[in-house]
């Protein structure tokens, strides 16, 4: 679980051939809460994304616009930073791989693997997609010699590479994962790694001569770094690796990185063994997630069922389409992605439940009691809310920590369906004026407090404008609002506090578009 108290997470960083697409920001809107609740509850936070803009197809993509690839690259990964703004993503750092910072660091880390004996020279030919930056065996290819991810006609090429020894770690790597059970999550993906290892490891070419848009290698200048090699590179860039001891020492290797399950070759076989031969540790964990199908196939842009997450966010709100993101597949799990789907949750946790609490309880603390709320009841047998609220809270920190932020959400919405099943069943809109009202609404109030810090890592702004309508100070998402887990205990919510109504939180759509 890496050092407590200090969590360092990142994404892939996105291949800036692809405009961002929904399938980029199930990534990072996911990592985006997980750092959020990390900061949350007190934890000393750093939250990676970036770029990925080396490569030939990014060459052959500036050639064709009859520009220069860095003018390409720029242009194109601007768009990243851009959507990322717009889906509230409070990432520390933003790397690009073609970052002077970059070079440098990847150059000393492929010294630091030459000089530790793990590189030679010889010759490399194979089937190789453009698109992935791959090479294929023979037996992987798709029916027609295509690229069986794009299915598209690969190449033969033929160059003299350098290689690094991936075959030597075999063992290294098995007594590594045998040492860290938990460094890949889920487990069903830990075995897939680990037969990936136990299939046998061959050496990698890792340079290229044929382009030059690439870092180049320190020994042998007529090469450039692979781009695969010199993206993974990327975490310990942003870390100061080669640059900032003090600061590389701080966060490494306490990293967790988040990836598709597609490029669990990557970053669960190279990159550790990367790591090893360079001298560092592994990154202490790995979390492996599904592929947000549409119609159920992976978005790409060969495919051109990209839907655009920016414009989704406009037409539902930012809140709910990362309510959505986080909420309807587990990290881990493949899911279909519809509209009408995204709707009909929208409508059902956000409109009817969530909104709708805020709603009944503002209206009656208007109607009943003057517009200001009651302290809650002391938590206890026959408070009903306090106790569900102690089952949530403890389900909610425990599915965090098991990279489950569906669960989390999952567990506050019990929370929100007892507090609305209380006050049916009440019904204090019916009653006079007195304590029997205060006391049913002070719950509520309570349970609204801990409903917008729980869900403050996926709805930020939602949960800041809960937490001022029930006339709370400052925002719910304070880095360590929760830590030690006491903001989240039962009797925070201070009575005398104004509650307000004002227009629905949530308000009802229609599937229509
Ligand atoms: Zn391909």
């Amino acid at each position: 679980m890496g050092v407590p108290g200090r969590f360092f997470l990142t994404t892939p960083i996105y291949y800036v051939n692809d405009a961002p697409h929904l399938g980029t920001a199930y990534s990072t809107v996911n990592a985006d809460a997980l750092a959020r609740w990390h900061r949350l509850i007190g934890d000393d936070t750093w939250f990676l994304t970036g770029t990925d803009e080396h490569g030939l197809k990014m060459a052959r993509a500036a050639q064709e616009q009859g520009g220069s690839p860095q003018d390409w690259v720029d242009t194109m990964s601007r768009r990243y930073v851009e959507s990322w703004a717009a889906l509230k993503i409070s990432n520390d750092d933003f790397i690009r791989t073609t970052e002077a910072r970059h070079t440098s660091s990847v150059q000393q880390f492929m010294q630091a693997i030459y000089d530790n004996g793990y590189m030679h020279k010889g010759l490399y030919e194979g089937w190789y997609c453009v698109s992935c930056e791959a090479y294929y065996p023979e037996g992987d290819l798709a029916p027609g010699q295509l690229c069986p991810v794009h299915e598209r006609p690969v190449e033969w090429l033929t160059e003299e590479n350098w290689f690094f020894e991936l075959s030597r770690f075999e063992q290294p790597l098995l007594e590594w994962y045998e040492r860290h059970p938990e460094a890949i999550f889920p487990e069903s993906r830990r075995n897939e790694a680990l037969g990936i290892i136990r299939g046998g490891l061959q050496d990698i070419s890792i340079t290229r001569t044929s382009i030059d848009w690439g870092i180049p290698v320190p020994w042998d200048s007529a090469h450039v770094v692979y781009v695969w090699y010199d993206a993974l590179i990327n975490y310990i860039t942003a870390i100061g690796y080669g640059a900032d001891p003090d600061r590389f020492a701080k966060w490494w290797p306490a990293a967790h990185h988040l990836l598709g399950k597609d490029i669990i070759r990557f970053h669960c076989v190279w990159w550790p063994a990367m790591c090893l031969a360079a001298g560092i540790d592994p990154p202490a964990g790995f979390v492996v997630h599904g592929w947000l199908l549409v119609g159920g196939e992976k978005m790409s842009k060969t495919k051109l069922n990209q839907i655009d997450p920016v414009q989704l966010a406009g037409d539902i709100g930012v809140d709910a389409l990362r309510y959505h993101l986080v909420r309807e597949v587990a990290l881990g799990a493949d899911g279909d992605f519809t509209y009408e789907g995204l709707i009909a949750r929208y409508n059902s946790d956000l409109a009817n439940n969530l909104g709708n609490l805020l709603a009944r309880v503002a209206t009656v603390v208007g109607s009943k009691c003057g517009g200001s709320g009651s302290a809650p009841r002391p938590a206890g047998p026959g408070v009903r809310l306090s106790e569900v609220a102690v089952e949530v809270v403890s389900a909610c920190r425990d599915a965090w920590a098991r990279f489950a932020p569906n669960e989390a959400l999952e567990a506050t919405w019990r929370l929100v369906r007892t507090a609305n099943a209380e006050l049916e069943a009440i019904e204090p809109w019916k009653l006079p004026p007195g304590p029997a009202v205060d006391a049913v609404l002070g719950d509520a109030l309570e349970a609204l407090r801990i409903v917008a810090l729980l869900v403050s890592p996926v709805m930020p702004s939602a949960a800041g404008e809960l937490w001022s309508r029930i006339g709370l100070e400052g925002r719910p998402d304070e880095p360590g609002a929760a830590a030690d887990g006491a903001g989240l205990l039962w009797g925070g919510y201070p009575a005398g506090r104004p509650v307000t109504k004002g227009a629905p939180l949530f308000p009802r759509r229609s599937s229509e578009r």
